[in-house]
């Protein structure tokens, strides 16, 4: 029997994976693995609450799992699956919609930004977002979950279900602790009041599998200020932010100085950033071109995840279950 603390998360397939994903969540994602018995998941009915087209869901599925394997999960050490894949994840997520209070839902922030991008399509599904969010994580009693900034507020309404539920049927779940990295909110490139994301178009973020050349055209159109000495402002922090965990460090420091001095030039920043950017995703790259030729090994890691995450989801569904008086 594994001994070490669960650790729960998942990312939606719903397009292309930027920095701020990988910094934000995906990186520490790689570094948890050695240390916790990780699940992450792939949250097909958490996309599907936006907009999509049915026709390219299956090749997001697929493309989110290559990325997963080519950034460095492993899945002799971590659960790689499809949140689909595990029904017991709505099922739960009814009996929680049951005990949550609806104005808790009513105060999600994410839940206001993303009904003003999808004015048209504002769902249910939209609307009960964090409560599935809760059911996925305490179906595996995570101890954590590494997510970026904008989840933090979902993981404490998580904590409250825990609470919500514990006191009404007799402790089942413990309370899951947001594990958050130095770089939790990437900033977008061409809007640094913003944050980096897909739905703020292509060129306010740099994708993971950008090719160099796209790489560089995003950098050059990245916003700065206008070089003087004095305070960064949040569009130079940002930049710097990405040149410090990204990039050489002797590049980081020679930049910083002359940025304490006024002589910087930022064309010159952005060059350097978006060749570190390049090289250190070369590997990525590489790995995810040989993965590429490997889909029916892509789709047994995900089809072994799916087997053993489910028999963790039905212990829990069961104990759920008796404890809200539903076993006959
Ligand atoms: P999502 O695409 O919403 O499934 O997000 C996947 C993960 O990336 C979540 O843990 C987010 O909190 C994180 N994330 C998304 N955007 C950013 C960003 N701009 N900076 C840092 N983390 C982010």
């Amino acid at each position: 029997m594994n001994t070490k603390q669960r650790i729960f998360s998942a990312i939606q397939p719903s397009g292309e994976l930027h920095i701020g994903n990988y910094l934000g969540a995906l990186k520490n994602f790689v570094e948890l693995q050695d240390k916790y018995d990780c699940f992450f998941f792939i949250a097909d009915y958490h996309s599907i609450s936006g907009e999509y087209d049915p026709q390219k869901k299956k090749k997001q599925i697929m493309d989110l799992t290559l990325n997963f394997l080519a950034i460095g999960l492993d899945p002799e050490k971590c659960t790689i699956t499809v949140q689909s894949q595990v029904p017991e994840h709505t099922e739960l997520t009814w009996i929680f919609n049951t005990i949550t209070p609806i104005s808790e839902l009513q105060r999600m922030t994410q839940f206001k930004d993303k009904s003003q991008d999808q004015e048209k399509n504002i769902n249910m599904g939209l609307f009960d977002y964090p409560v599935l969010q809760a059911a996925d994580i305490l179906m595996y009693k995570a101890y954590g979950v590494p997510v970026g900034q904008d989840q933090i507020q979902h993981i404490e309404l998580t904590r409250k279900i825990a609470r919500f539920f514990n006191n009404k049927f007799g402790k089942t779940f413990p309370e899951p602790k947001d594990i958050i990295t130095e770089t939790p909110k990437i900033m977008s490139l061409i809007d640094p009041t913003k944050k980096m994301s897909k739905s703020h178009g292509p060129k306010s973020y740099v994708g993971i599998n950008d090719e160099p050349e796209i790489i560089k055209q995003k950098m050059k159109k990245a916003v700065t200020d206008i070089g003087t000495t004095g305070k960064m402002t949040p569009a130079t922090e940002n930049l710097f932010l990405l040149l410090k965990i990204l990039g050489k460090p002797e590049h980081y420091k020679e930049f910083l100085v002359q940025h304490k001095k006024g002589i910087i030039k930022y064309g010159q920043l952005k060059e350097a950033l978006a060749d570190d950017i390049i090289n250190y995703f070369t590997p990525f790259r590489a790995k995810r071109k040989e993965l590429e030729s490997k889909p029916e090994y892509v789709k047994e890691v995900l089809a072994i995840g799916a087997d053993h995450a489910r028999k963790i989801a039905r212990e829990t569904m069961r104990e759920v279950k008796e404890k809200i008086g539903l076993v006959l």
